[in-house]
């Protein structure tokens, strides 16, 4: 029977009680590949949530886009930050440095990039990595702003390459400055799944993003 729902599969409440959701089209008897989407990793950077239920929104309308694939998304990775408007979570951790990598280093919590007290000591860091452990993505693309670049980790070249070829944002391999604890090392280097960090542009309305995006979201789902 072909998949025709998109169902909310698991959700944690976060330290404010917020709830993290991750939806998934419905379970085929047998599919494909695994692929995850991952919006609002920090919580001031928040266009990524507009996105991921934009692209839901499109797969309701036709999930022929997906292939035989099982779709993951986790439109709302930090919902406390988000209502704080700050990039961390609640805790200040920096959610993006406090994956348990072999190089997380832990920094003071003053640090904009505050490590957190341990490797995975916080709940939406947790969250992700039992989905990852038992979902196994073959795929995950994590919406940021606002650089306007296709960063990517693991075997991820070629679809980084073709994300550009749809958006125009250039890629590159390298942020620039060393991300210990990062999902990208987490995911992509320690475990060599491909890992998309999407970094949208800033202070440029969410409808243009999606507009922008929208090809290159869909052409992934057949991955
Ligand atoms: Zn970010």
């Amino acid at each position: 029977m072909p998949v025709k729902n998109i169902i909310k599969i698991k959700s944690v409440k976060t330290v404010k009680g917020n709830e993290i959701q991750l939806f998934s089209t419905e379970s085929l008897q047998s599919f494909d590949k695994t692929l995850l989407y991952i919006g609002v990793v920090h919580g001031d950077e928040q266009a990524g949530e507009f996105l991921v239920y934009k692209l839901i929104d499109e797969v309701k309308k036709n999930f022929e886009l997906i292939n035989n694939n099982r779709i993951l998304f986790i439109p709302l990775l930090n919902p406390d930050g988000k209502a704080l408007d700050i990039r961390g979570n609640f805790n200040g951790v920096d959610l993006n440095r406090n994956f348990p990598t072999k190089n997380w280093e832990k920094s003071e919590n003053i640090d904009k990039y505050y490590s957190g007290p341990s490797p995975g000591s916080e709940i939406e860091t947790r969250f992700v990595i039992d989905i990852i452990e038992y979902y196994k993505p073959d795929l995950i693309i994590t919406l940021h702003t606002p650089y306007r670049v296709i960063n990517y980790d693991g075997p991820a070249q070629d679809i980084a390459k073709l994300i550009s070829d749809f958006n125009n944002y250039p890629v590159q391999e390298e942020i620039g400055y060393p991300t210990p604890g990062s999902f990208g090392t987490y995911a992509g280097i320690e475990r060599n799944i491909p890992t998309i960090t999407l970094e949208l542009p800033e202070d440029v309305d969410q409808n243009i993003l999606w507009e922008e995006n929208r090809k290159a979201l869909i052409e992934l789902l057949k991955y």
